[in-house]
């Protein structure tokens, strides 16, 4: 495992790329349009790079190409593991989806995803909707995660969040010997698409909820609607069974770590940890068990997969509900061998991507 400097005016943008093993990445431009947007091609040993496009309003340049490079990396593991014959890819759009959003915007991204003749599928991620699938479909049939009525399979969210339950599922089965997760004490960080079913799946079993987010309409809604209890402040520091990073990445960190006094931490959020090597360490050492993130969200990678294969429900539900066994084989390998939770998710991804040991 290695962790890399991504501090570009340091290192150069060729270097940062191949640090991570990216094949290819993409810089667009559109003066029209104003597009800006970056499309990163880690790896298609497995097949071609399918992974969403985030809007998202960064800061500078090279924390969107730093967002890219990670993202689309997660997702060639994400796929391995979850046995698609898939590569790993992402893409991002800089700016605000709220305001800066418009149709001709979308379908000039979707022309530049149409240039990589299919190497490189698109599909939503945050900052983007099935209504956007659909403009960027009128330029370039690489793109998932299209409205049903249109042949596609819709916003995958719901099977994101039905995999990440029943990945916590499989680490409370290992934790305490019994999956069931009634009266376990949760706190969902972010009630998005994602986390908002997730809320569904966990109050139906009972458990005792807890949320927070940055949006206030939001999360007093499903509150009511879930009897969950908001979090406002210092949610590191909540007396909890399970932790639900479902908003954005890098929340288990040096400092959180510290504070967090849950047993499992199994959430949607891609790149969960801020430092993979040394934050999945103190975790071990915490006796916390981390789900790796790329390992349990992968069910809406699953739902989109069989849109290109000719989708089918069931298979899709079958092969979700699956990360609830690899998860628990996981946590077993990472026992036995005396690895990090991510190390052993990590390793077995590989070994699928660089050697194809299925
Ligand atoms: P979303 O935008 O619908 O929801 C994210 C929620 O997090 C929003 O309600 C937002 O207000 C909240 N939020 C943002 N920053 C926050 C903060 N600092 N503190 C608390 N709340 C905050 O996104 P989503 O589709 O639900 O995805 C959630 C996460 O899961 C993302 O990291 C995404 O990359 C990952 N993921 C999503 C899918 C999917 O199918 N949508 C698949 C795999 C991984």
């Amino acid at each position: 495992m290695q962790v890399v400097d991504l501090n570009i005016s340091k290192n150069g943008v060729l270097q940062q790329i191949s640090s991570l093993g990216h094949e290819q990445v993409v810089f667009c431009n559109d003066q029209h349009t104003g597009l800006k947007a970056i499309i990163a091609i880690h790896n298609t040993n497995l097949g071609p790079a399918l992974g969403g496009t985030r809007m998202w309003k960064y800061d500078n340049e090279e924390e969107a190409l730093r967002d890219v490079l990670r993202l689309s990396r997660g997702m060639t593991f994400k796929a391995a593991i979850s046995g698609l014959e898939l590569g790993g890819g992402k893409a991002v759009i800089i700016g605000d989806s709220s305001t800066e959003k418009t149709e001709v915007l979308m379908r000039k991204f979707g022309q530049f995803v149409d240039t990589l003749s299919g190497k490189y599928i698109t599909a939503e991620d945050v900052g983007m909707t099935t209504k956007d699938m659909k403009y960027i479909r009128k330029e370039t049939k690489y793109v998932t995660g299209i409205p049903k009525e249109m042949g596609g399979s819709g916003d995958p969210s719901p099977l994101t969040a039905y995999g990440v339950y029943w990945g916590m599922k499989g680490a409370a089965e290992y934790r305490w010997g019994k999956s069931s997760l009634e009266g376990r004490k949760i706190l969902i960080q972010g009630v998005g698409n994602v986390g908002g079913h997730l809320l569904e799946h966990l109050s139906k079993e009972g458990a005792v909820l807890f949320i927070n987010d940055i949006n206030e309409n939001k999360v007093t809604k499903v509150a009511k609607k879930y009897n969950a209890k908001i979090i406002t402040d210092n949610i590191y520091d909540l007396d909890i069974d399970i932790y639900a990073p479902c908003a954005l990445g890098a929340t288990i960190n040096s400092e959180t770590i510290d504070r967090l006094k849950c047993s499992i931490i199994a959430g949607s959020a891609n790149n969960q940890l801020a430092n993979e090597k040394t934050d999945s360490v103190i975790l071990k050492n915490k006796n916390i068990i981390y789900a790796p993130d790329f390992l349990i969200s992968a069910g809406g990678l699953i739902n989109v997969y069989s849109e290109i294969k000719g989708y089918n429900e069931k298979q899709v539900l079958e092969k979700t509900k699956h990360i609830y066994s690899t998860t628990i084989d996981i946590l077993h390998k990472a026992d036995a061998e005396n690895l990090t939770t991510h190390e052993a998710a990590l390793l077995l991804a590989k070994d699928i991507v660089y050697n194809k040991k299925k």
